[in-house]
């Protein structure tokens, strides 16, 4: 079977880095399972919408200069972005959270995060220099025997520390009416393991048992999960530039039950490598 939906490094100019010209960067809406779709409007970094019958639901919000490209997308599929109910954030980092003030302003939404994260969100929070982060009041945190439900969706949250110590994962299950087929989808909420090397954890507040967690969340309970589509939280984690169907409502091309058990083992296995003394070469 040929493999299509894979981690793919990346490296090339993000709308993040460049403030000034973000809709170089931009990307129309496309639908990922039945009832989400990638709003985050640029070619970096996702932000869900769900619409779960009973308002709307966002995971992540993009880029404080991309913001204009995810309302843009929300309006585009024909919702209006004021209906966000609840705004569910993977990590505290700029790159998910910037859009996160302006849409909490608009909606009234509530906004969660972990609590492990939200430590780190307010001691950052005023670093408008090296992360030029965007603050939001956070007023709900994460409990992982409590999913959180709106509509038609029951989100299953799993902490996943690593790439931030709060770092957040999301599953749920989604069905298409118009086939009656039920898919099992899931979101890793930080798989950026460059900043699990010893110093990046240091410079950040991290831990090195951080990233030990990682590897074994990842190989001995993640990679386990049956997951028939992977939702990556950029667009480089499922190579999705490279697969974006013409029929962006056309959600079939990201079914692909191998995705989410490689990402896993793959990430686990970088990881590995940056401690040979832990993990042998
Ligand atoms: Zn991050």
């Amino acid at each position: 079977m040929e493999k299509r939906i894979f981690y793919a490094p990346v490296n090339h100019p993000r709308c993040g880095d460049d403030l000034e010209h973000p809709w170089k960067y931009a990307v129309p809406a496309y639908r990922v399972t039945p009832h989400v779709w990638n709003v985050g409007g640029q070619d970096d970094v996702c932000a869900y919408l769900f619409d779960t019958g009973e308002g709307l639901l966002l995971i992540d919000t993009g880029y404080r200069a991309s913001l204009y490209l995810l309302v843009d997308a929300i309006r585009s599929l024909g919702y209006d972005p004021r209906d966000i109910k609840k705004i569910l954030l993977s990590h505290w980092h700029w790159d998910h959270v910037n859009g996160c003030a302006a849409l909490q302003a608009m909606s009234g939404a509530e906004v969660w995060i972990s609590r492990e994260d939200e430590v780190f969100h307010q001691r950052f929070k005023g670093d408008t220099s090296e992360l030029p982060m965007v603050d939001y009041t956070a007023t709900h945190f994460y409990d992982d025997d409590a999913p959180i439900t709106l509509g038609r969706f029951t989100i299953r949250t799993t902490l996943t520390p690593g790439h931030t110590p709060g770092a957040t994962s999301f599953r749920w299950e989604d069905t298409d009416e118009t086939t009656g087929r039920t898919y099992r989808c899931a979101m890793h909420g930080g798989l950026g393991v460059g900043l699990m090397t010893p110093e990046m954890l240091s410079r950040f507040g991290g831990k090195q048992e951080e990233a030990h967690r990682f590897v074994a969340d990842c190989e001995g309970k993640l990679a386990h999960w049956p997951v028939d589509i992977a939702v990556p939280s950029h667009l480089n984690q499922g190579n999705v530039l490279a697969n974006l169907p013409q029929d962006r409502s056309d959600y079939s091309v990201w079914v692909a039950d191998y995705a989410w058990r490689d990402c896993m083992l793959g990430r686990a296995e970088a990881v590995k490598q940056m401690y040979p003394e832990v993990y042998g070469r």
